[in-house]
C-alpha cells in the first residue's frame, strides 16, 4: 500500500509533472517574475471559471482578507461578525486593523456560521459579516445575504477552504463560493483545494469600483505609478505560482470529484456507527471537502489518534482551541462557555486524510482502523 498522507501533494504533482515543469521553466526563461503574463492569464482564467468579473491575485489568503477590509474603508471600532469556529486568520486581520471582532456560533452539523446567531449579534456599529466556508462547504449564503441587505452590511466570504464549491439558491440559481458576497477571499496555500507551490491568494468581486480600489490597496495604495492616494500594502502573486495555478485550475473540478469520492467512501463506512458522526451536507451547497471531519461521541480522541498513528495513518485536529480561548484573542466579552457548540467541536472533532490521490486500498485501511477503535 502507498504511504498515507493527510495531503499527498507529491502523487498529485507526479500526474501533471511534465506540464508543471514546462510552465515553471518557461516562466524562469521569460524573466517576468512579478506581474508577468502568467499572472494576467491566471487572473482571466479564474474569472472565467468562477464567472466573476474581477479576480485580484495577491500574496496569500490572510492578505486577501486584510486588503478586503482595507478597501471597504472599515474604521477602528467598526464591528465585524465572524464565526467562532474557524482558522485564526479571519479574526486576526479584523483585530490587526483595530476593528472589533464579534464572534458568533456555528451550526454543529455543517460547522458553518449560524445566520440566527449573526442576526442577534448585529448592533449599530456592525459593518460587515465574514462567513467562512469551512472544510469545503458554503455557509448559508442565502440567509446571510438577506440579513446583510436588511442591515446594510458588507459580506466578505472567506473561501480559502471552498474554492470551486457551488452555492445553489432556492430559485435554482448557482454561484461559485466567494462570488456571492461583496468580496470573496481565497488562499492558494499548497494544501488548499487549489494550491500552488508556495504562498498565494486572491480576492474576488463583481463590483468595478471596488475592484479598482482592491488593486490599489494591494499595490501600495498606488493609483498611477509613484502616485500614492492612500496607505496600502504590497501583496502580489508571483508569476511562477501563477503558472503552476493555471495548470492546476484546469484540474480543479476533477480534484473536487476525487475528494467527493473519498468522502462518500468514508460516509458509507462510518454511517450507522453511533460513536462517529460524519460531516453533514447542506443541500444548498456542493461540498468540495477541503477536510473530512468527524465528530466523536464517547471516543477518546487522543487515543484514537495514537491508534491511527501506530498504523501510520495521520489525523489532525482542526481546530483544537476556540478563538475566544486563545491567549491573543482573550476578551472580557467571551469567557469559557460563551460558545458551547464551538467549544464542544474543538474538543471532539478529528479530520482524516483527505486529498485527491486516496485509493480504495488506503480508504479501506483507514476506515477499518478507525472502526476497530470505535467499536
Ligand atoms: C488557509 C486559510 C486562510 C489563510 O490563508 P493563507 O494563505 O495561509 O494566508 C484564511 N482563512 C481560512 C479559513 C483558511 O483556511
Amino acid at each position: 500500500m502507498r504511504k498515507i498522507h493527510m495531503v499527498d501533494l507529491i502523487s498529485q504533482y507526479q500526474k501533471i509533472k511534465p506540464e508543471i515543469d514546462k510552465a515553471v521553466l518557461d516562466t524562469i526563461m521569460s524573466s517576468a517574475y512579478i506581474n508577468g503574463p502568467e499572472v494576467k492569464s491566471f487572473q482571466a482564467e479564474l474569472e472565467k471559471y468562477l464567472n466573476c468579473k474581477h479576480v485580484i491575485p495577491c500574496a496569500n489568503g490572510t492578505d486577501a482578507l486584510q486588503i478586503a477590509m482595507m478597501a471597504l474603508n472599515l474604521q477602528p471600532g467598526d464591528e465585524v461578525i465572524t464565526a467562532s469556529f474557524t482558522y485564526v486568520a479571519t479574526a486576526e486581520v479584523i483585530a490587526l486593523l483595530k476593528l472589533k471582532p464579534v464572534l458568533v456560533e456555528v451550526i454543529p452539523g455543517t460547522f458553518t456560521i449560524d445566520p440566527a446567531a449573526i442576526e442577534k449579534a448585529i448592533t449599530p456599529k456592525t459593518k460587515a459579516i465574514v462567513p467562512v466556508h469551512l472544510f469545503g462547504q458554503c455557509a448559508d449564503m442565502e440567509s446571510i445575504m438577506q440579513i446583510a441587505k436588511k442591515h446594510n452590511l458588507y459580506v466578505i466570504e472567506d473561501t480559502a477552504q471552498a474554492i470551486g464549491a457551488d452555492y445553489i439558491f432556492s430559485d435554482g440559481r448557482k454561484q461559485k463560493a466567494g462570488t456571492i458576497g461583496t468580496i470573496g477571499c481565497t488562499s492558494f496555500f499548497p494544501s488548499k483545494n487549489l494550491g500552488c507551490m508556495g504562498d498565494g491568494g486572491a480576492i474576488f468581486t463583481n463590483d468595478d469600483t471596488l475592484a479598482q480600489k482592491l488593486r490599489m490597496v494591494a499595490n501600495h495604495g498606488q493609483s498611477v505609478q509613484y502616485v500614492h492616494d492612500e496607505i496600502g500594502v504590497n501583496s502580489r502573486l508571483d508569476s511562477l505560482q501563477a503558472a503552476i495555478l493555471r495548470i492546476k485550475l484546469r484540474h480543479l473540478d476533477e480534484y473536487a470529484a476525487a475528494r467527493q469520492k473519498a468522502a462518500a467512501y468514508y460516509d458509507k463506512a462510518f454511517g450507522g456507527n453511533v460513536k462517529i458522526k460524519v460531516p453533514e451536507r447542506d443541500a444548498k451547497s456542493t461540498h468540495v471537502f477541503h477536510q473530512y471531519t468527524l465528530v466523536l461521541n464517547g471516543v477518546n480522541r487522543d487515543e484514537l489518534r495514537q491508534h491511527l498513528a501506530s498504523k501510520e495513518i495521520p489525523a489532525m485536529i482542526y481546530y483544537p482551541i476556540p478563538l475566544h480561548m486563545q491567549k491573543a484573542y482573550k476578551d472580557d466579552r467571551y469567557k469559557e462557555g460563551a460558545f458551547p457548540i464551538t467549544e464542544k467541536l474543538c474538543a471532539s472533532v478529528i479530520s482524516l486524510p483527505m486529498h485527491t490521490e486516496l485509493d480504495e486500498e488506503q480508504l479501506e485501511y483507514i476506515t477499518r482502523s478507525v472502526l476497530d477503535f470505535c467499536k
